[in-house]
């Protein structure tokens, strides 16, 4: 089992970059984000429980997280291995799942942080949408469909916009990343395995840096 962090701020392309690497490793891409939302949407106690809190811009409880996170490691289909987007968002969600791994003979094997400016974080994301049907993820600014309104993927054209991207809920939740979450970058320095990628560069660049990384840390093992 191969478990990869993927770390930055609201808007670094976490999610753009984990589903690309998932499918190019044969990972697991594990959003607690998207877990979260498919709650909400479905009326779960979870969902009713995590709904305020997201729609601030605020974590949602550690003990919800990290029940959600330990539960899907153990589905079959994570035997191989995740990258965890959204996860863990403070000191004790990494420690909780150290611990969880460490119960299975396994650590995280890399942390890859995503660094873009505060600026460019504010303006992807007040622009950012998705196809209502297949999800695929688009920006006014700098990724249209290339037909108006009509999904490049699955041709549906009705779009989302996630109701905390919006300029209020983003600042605070920058805010919340820079209390609760960027300590991590400190955490997992110390345990040498963070990596730095460039998150300002363009989306396909992005990916082979995090390719690049990814294998010398293979060889490297
Ligand atoms: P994301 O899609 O990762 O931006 O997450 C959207 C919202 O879900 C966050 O603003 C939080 O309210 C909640 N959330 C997602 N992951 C976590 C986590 N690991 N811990 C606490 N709350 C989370």
């Amino acid at each position: 089992m191969r478990i990869l962090i993927l770390l930055g701020p609201p808007g670094a392309g976490k999610g753009t970059q984990a589903k690309e690497i998932a499918a190019r490793h044969g990972l697991i891409q594990l959003s607690t984000g998207d877990m979260l939302r498919a709650a909400v949407k479905v009326g779960s106690p979870v969902g009713r429980k995590a709904k305020a809190m997201m729609d601030k811009g605020e974590l949602v409880p550690d003990a919800i997280v990290i029940k959600i996170i330990c539960d899907r490691l153990e589905e079959p289909d994570c035997r191989r291995g995740a990258i965890l987007d959204g996860f863990p968002r403070n000191l004790a969600q990494a420690a909780a799942l150290d611990n969880v791994l460490a119960d299975k003979r396994k650590k995280v094997n890399a942390v890859i942080e995503l660094r873009v400016d505060d600026e460019e974080l504010i303006k992807r994301i007040a622009g950012r949408f998705t196809c209502s049907r297949c999800g695929e993820g688009y920006n006014d600014a700098s990724k249209r469909p290339k037909a108006e309104g009509v999904c490049d993927v699955c041709g549906s054209t009705t779009f989302t916009r996630r109701p905390d991207d919006n300029a209020q809920t983003m600042r605070t939740r920058l805010m919340v990343y820079y209390r609760e979450t960027s300590p991590l970058i400190g955490y997992y320095f110390c345990k040498g395995n963070l990596r730095t990628v460039d998150g300002m560069a363009p989306i396909a660049n992005v990916g082979r840096e995090i390719d690049k990384v990814l294998g010398e840390i293979k060889e490297s093992k």
